[in-house]
Order: structure tokens, then C-alpha cells, then sequence
């Protein structure tokens, strides 16, 4: 297992370190380097001099797709050890790292590997007999990647491809919590054989040390995913010396369920839209819209399910629902479910640490479902980004648009009818920066994702993700021999 920073090529140990906790057990699985400020210096002037000194960015495309597939390559090669450590680090359950977050990275850098690089080719642009314009699409430069702890790795694949891809340099920050499975891949990506200072990776605490990284002068662009709070940080940062930011903030989404929806479908999306991941997922479908007819039905097969969901020890691959972070994290959910209830919420299902005597040392919550949240409550508005969610009623179309509306956040809605049209209308009123229809949680790496209003903005993935890791220069030709036309404007000629 790799504990030490990953800086201009080479593992460093640091004398601070950080405990790294199974939040299965709460034992203690690790002892990881922490980075002070000499240590981002030090991958500050990698990054800087990996760039401009080169070869990464001058490399020709063939020659950076050949090092993204051989990193593809070498997590599918470690999928098991990754699938494993992913695990112990998060407590996401073993099924979920080993079919989808390991195998999802991998493909990601394929995709960027064979896809997008083609943008970077200038494009030439005739704009009058004389003159022309050439369309210089190149990378960013330095880019600082700032990743949260529910999807480790995946999400650290989804900046990390895009922005190599493009030909930039990188410091790779991943979440103090969930360093793991990402100091791995730096050892993957030097075994792959990019050269020095290419990609940095640097454990530490974003309040430490996120200040220096993000706000020094030769950082290019900030890619960030995590809180509000933190991302609003980060926007201050980055104002200081006006630096380009990406962010991919919190949610509150909707799951809109319609009269004429097959109930079992519907029912089973929405509990994996809301337990995957204990609900810790960004993109959580934590409030639940059920119209009028079918509400009863709806919410009695909901919770009957959800009572029966197989929370366990996150290795073992019968489980369905692992541990929640950790302590604090419970903590926080534990306080909005009360909060809830004293704003007049009423708790159907969950709501209290399980008694299976396997489960108490690790950090272990009921799937938790509450009905007749007023639309005011905290509960409503605010993320959990834990095992809870709200099942309210709606009478139509209209009003379930203004309910999904209805909060700060804009991330992502669910629609689930078998009236398309009606759907897809829907859809067009809906402030989200992603809507799915009869679906949940697809992501492709070919299409762009990212949030609306306090959901942050840019785009992960995609042409447009990929795009964000650029800058477009425009430089005009004018091969006229005679005075030019602005000079001629100027002197009335
Ligand atoms: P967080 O904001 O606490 O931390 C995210 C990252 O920022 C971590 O690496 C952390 O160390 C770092 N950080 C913290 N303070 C910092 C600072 N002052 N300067 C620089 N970096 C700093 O988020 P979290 O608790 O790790 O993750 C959960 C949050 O992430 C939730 O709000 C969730 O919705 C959000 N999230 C969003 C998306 C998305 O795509 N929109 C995806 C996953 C998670």
C-alpha cells in the first residue's frame, strides 16, 4: 500500500501523517503522509516546470494517448487490490467499487485516451481577403485537481484523464479522508512511465494547505468537487489572482414519480437513487415527489424495501448498504433527522444506528425515510448526503416542476412516466444541470455533466469537460502588404 506523497516523480515521506480509518470497523488501516507547506512548494514548481519545460504538452497526440491508455491499463490490472482498498478507505461496498468505480476510472481514461484529443487541432478561419485567423486550442498549463472522498478515485479519473488528455500538469489533492486508492494510481501512473512532475499527488488538509495551492501564481485553473461551503472557499481563492475554476458542488435533487409509472420499477430506482453509497452521493435523490393516486402504494413499497436492505460489513459482496463515512458524518445526519422531526416530519422507516453487534464498531445507519416535510424545513433545503430521504405527494406536472425547483441546489431530477412527451417537457422547466428520464445515475463519459445555481458550474466529462482544461488563443494573420484597417479608420484615411 502507498502512504507517501507522489512529487516530481518520486514517493516522499513527510514527518506529519494522518490515520486512515475503516469505516467498517473504525480500525485504524493506514499511516499517511500529510503535506506542509514545503511540500506543495515542491509540487507547485514540479507542476510548473513539467509544463513549461516540457515534453508533456509538446508530446504529439499519439504519444499522450499511448501514456492514458497505459494508465487505463494499469488500473484495470490492479482492479481487485483497488476494488479492495477503495473499500476499506470508504466503506462503499465491495460490489459497487469492483463493478463500478474501478471499472468506470479505467474506462474514463480510455475514452479520453481515443475521444476530444481531436479539439486540440488548430482550426484555421478566413476572415477577409487579407486576413485569416488561426484557433489555437491549448491546455490550461498547471491545474490544481480537488477531489471529495465519496468517489476517491472515480472522480479523481474523471479530472485526471481530461486534463492530461489536454496536455496540462497536475497536483492532485484527494480528500485527507480517502487518500488511498489515489496514491495507488500515482504509483500506476509512474510505473506507466509519464515523466517527472507530469501528475503530483498531495495528502493534506484542504484547510491547511488549500489556500497556497489554489492562490499561488503558477496554478493555471482550479477543478473542484465538494461542499458548498468549501467550493465558496475556493472561489475566493481563486479570485485572488483571477484564476479559472471549475465546481461541482452539493444537491438536493427531486425523483418526480408519475400515476402512470410501473410501480416496482420506479420503487427500486428510487431506493438505489437514495441507499447507493449510503446516500452519500452527490447526485443522491434525496427528496421524493410521488403524485397523489399512487402515493399510498408508492410509499408502502418503498419503505418495505427499504426495511429490508442488507447493510453490512462494506468487504463482504452480500452487502447493500456499507457504513457512512465516519463518525462525524452520522453525527450530521443524525442531527437533521432530529431537526426533521421537531420541524413537523414524520419517520416511517430507519432513523437509528442498527443492533447487529457485527455493525458496532463501524459507523452504521438505518436506510431512513421521512413523509410530510414542510417545504420550509431544513431537511428540504439543506444536504445530508446520507441514507435519508423525503417522500412527499404532487398533484401534477406544473406543481412537481416548482418542487423540484424549489431549493439553492440545481444538480440533477428524476422523471419517471410513461408519457414521454409529458417528460420531456418536464424536463425543460427543470433548473438541473442534469435530468434523467426513466433512469438514475447513468453516466457517460461522452456527455457532459455538472450543476445549476448553488450546484456550482462547469462540466466534468464529455466534450465540454474536456474543453474546461483548455484556453482558446486566437491568432490573426493579416498578410496584406498595404497600411491596415484600423490604422486607415484611425487616420481617416
Ligand atoms: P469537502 O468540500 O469537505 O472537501 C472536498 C475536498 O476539498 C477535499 O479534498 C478537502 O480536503 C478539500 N478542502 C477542504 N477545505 C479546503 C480548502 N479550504 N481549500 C482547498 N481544499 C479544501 O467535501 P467532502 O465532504 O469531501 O465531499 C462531500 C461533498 O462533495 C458533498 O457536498 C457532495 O455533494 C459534494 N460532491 C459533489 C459532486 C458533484 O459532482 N457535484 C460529486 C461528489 C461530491
Amino acid at each position: 500500500m502507498i502512504t507517501d506523497l507522489f512529487i516530481n516523480g518520486e514517493f516522499k515521506s513527510t514527518k506529519e501523517k494522518q490515520n486512515i480509518v475503516n469505516p467498517s470497523t473504525g480500525k485504524v488501516i493506514a499511516e499517511v503522509s500529510l503535506a506542509s507547506s514545503a511540500e506543495v512548494e515542491l509540487a507547485l514548481a514540479s507542476a510548473r516546470e513539467a509544463f513549461d519545460q516540457g515534453p508533456w504538452p509538446q508530446f504529439s497526440l499519439l504519444q499522450r494517448k499511448d501514456f492514458i491508455l497505459k494508465i487505463a491499463q494499469g488500473i484495470l490490472d490492479n482492479a481487485a487490490e483497488l476494488a479492495q482498498l477503495e473499500t476499506q478507505n470508504t466503506g462503499k461496498p465491495i460490489k459497487e467499487t469492483t463493478f463500478m468505480d474501478i471499472p468506470s476510472s479505467a474506462k474514463t481514461f480510455e475514452f479520453m485516451a481515443n475521444n476530444f484529443m481531436s479539439y486540440l487541432v488548430n482550426e484555421e478561419i478566413e476572415v477577409s481577403e487579407d486576413a485569416k485567423s488561426r484557433l489555437i486550442r491549448e491546455p490550461m498549463g498547471v491545474v490544481v485537481l480537488i477531489v471529495p472522498w465519496n468517489y476517491p478515485l472515480l472522480i479523481t479519473c474523471w479530472k485526471l484523464a481530461s486534463a492530461l488528455a489536454a496536455g496540462n500538469t497536475v497536483i492532485l489533492k484527494p480528500s485527507s479522508i480517502t487518500p488511498l486508492t489515489t496514491l495507488e494510481l500515482a504509483k500506476i501512473i509512474h510505473q506507466a512511465g509519464l515523466p517527472d512532475g507530469v501528475v503530483n499527488v498531495i495528502n493534506g488538509s484542504g484547510a491547511k494547505i488549500g489556500d497556497e495551492l489554489c492562490v499561488d501564481k503558477r496554478v493555471d485553473m482550479v477543478s473542484f468537487t465538494g461542499s458548498n461551503e468549501v467550493g465558496k472557499q475556493i472561489m475566493q481563492y481563486s479570485s485572488r489572482n483571477v484564476k479559472k475554476m471549475t465546481l461541482e458542488l452539493g444537491g438536493k435533487s427531486a425523483s418526480l414519480v408519475f400515476n402512470d409509472v410501473e410501480l416496482e420499477v420506479a420503487v427500486n430506482s428510487c431506493l438505489a437513487s437514495i441507499f447507493l453509497n449510503q446516500g452519500q452521493m452527490c447526485t443522491a435523490m434525496s427528496r421524493i415527489f410521488v403524485q397523489e393516486d399512487i402515493y399510498d402504494e408508492f410509499l408502502a413499497d418503498f419503505v418495505e424495501k427499504a426495511k429490508r436492505i442488507r447493510l453490512g460489513l462494506a468487504d463482504n459482496f452480500e452487502t447493500q448498504m456499507g457504513p457512512l463515512i465516519n463518525d462525524a458524518q452520522r453525527k450530521k445526519v443524525i442531527a437533521y433527522i432530529d431537526k426533521a422531526k421537531a420541524e413537523g416530519a414524520k419517520l416511517v422507516c430507519g432513523g437509528r444506528i442498527p443492533e447487529n453487534p457485527e455493525l458496532k464498531n463501524g459507523y452504521f445507519f438505518e436506510p431512513t425515510v421521512l413523509i410530510d416535510v414542510n417545504v420550509h424545513s431544513h431537511i428540504f433545503r439543506e444536504e445530508v448526503f446520507g441514507p435519508v430521504v423525503l417522500i412527499n405527494k404532487f398533484s401534477g406536472s406544473d406543481e412537481a416542476a416548482i418542487l423540484a425547483n424549489s431549493v439553492d441546489f440545481g444538480l440533477a431530477a428524476c422523471i419517471w412516466s410513461k408519457d414521454l412527451f409529458l417528460a420531456q417537457e418536464l424536463a425543460k422547466k427543470i433548473n438541473a444541470g442534469i435530468v434523467w428520464i426513466n433512469t438514475y445515475g447513468m453516466f457517460y463519459n461522452q456527455l457532459p455533466y455538472g450543476g445549476f445555481k448553488q450546484s456550482g458550474f462547469g462540466k466534468e466529462l464529455g466534450k465540454e469537460g474536456f474543453l474546461e482544461y483548455t484556453r482558446l488563443k486566437n491568432v490573426i494573420l493579416d498578410q496584406s502588404s498595404e497600411a491596415k484597417p484600423l490604422v486607415n479608420y484611425w487616420y481617416g484615411f
